[in-house]
């Protein structure tokens, strides 16, 4: 449970991470000061897409089938209704920074950006498309492997993504709280961050030794 918990919150911390970083952004270009809800909202906004991920869990326990293949993962009908959702509540402003926070959710998920490919040009296609890896065929992709082994091999472990995604959360997030309270607060959520990883690195490392896995 505890590993389902910490692994999924560190493969989630840098749409967490961009989507505050796109509402201090559209603060600035629009001359409005942002309070923290909205800087959440922004966090909600990019991960938002991931529901599907909490359905499985609280419906089966697990990440049963690939959640690529639900509606939420549709970027023809999530950026829309993103669009819609927060102009309805936010006005214009907030359509553009929904839109925009789940377009960038939905281009993680291609494999050029540590995903495990979308169909991002569905219904015209339902091929996972990126431009520096091969067209494959939902089937075909790596979002088969089961998502906890996932967690165990790319999060709780030293690897590209993990290390890469962190070093840029940790980046944009220090950025928004620097800017909006000071300089020691962004020292403090970038060290707490680090030494949360670190720490879950050497946890995990020692589990699987004493539970013999490799
Ligand atoms: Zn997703």
């Amino acid at each position: 449970m505890l590993r389902i918990i910490i692994g999924n919150a560190f493969f989630g911390l840098l749409d967490l991470s961009v989507g505050g970083f796109i509402a201090y952004i559209a603060g600035i270009t629009t001359g409005v000061t942002f309070n923290t809800f909205q800087y959440i909202a922004g966090s909600f906004l990019a991960s938002s897409p991931d529901i599907d991920v909490a359905y499985m869990y609280l419906r089966k326990g697990r990440v049963y089938t690939n959640h690529h293949e639900f509606v939420t993962h549709r970027p023809i009908i999530g950026i829309p209704i993103c669009f819609l959702v927060c102009w309805a509540i936010g006005g214009t402003t907030w359509g553009i920074i929904g839109g925009i926070c789940v377009l960038w959710h939905y281009l993680h998920d291609t494999k050029d950006l540590f995903g495990g490919g979308i169909a991002l040009f569905w219904p015209f296609s339902r091929n996972y498309h990126s431009i520096l890896h091969k067209t494959v065929t939902p089937e075909e992709s790596a979002m088969n492997t089961e998502h906890n082994a996932t967690l165990d091999t790319i999060i709780l472990r030293p690897g590209k993504k993990v290390v890469v995604e962190t070093t840029a959360s940790t980046i944009m997030l220090a950025t928004v709280v620097g800017n909006t309270t000071n300089f020691a607060a962004a020292v403090a959520i970038a060290g707490f961050v680090w030494l949360n990883l670190i720490c879950v690195w050497i946890i995990f490392k020692k589990r699987n030794e004493l539970d013999n896995i490799p």
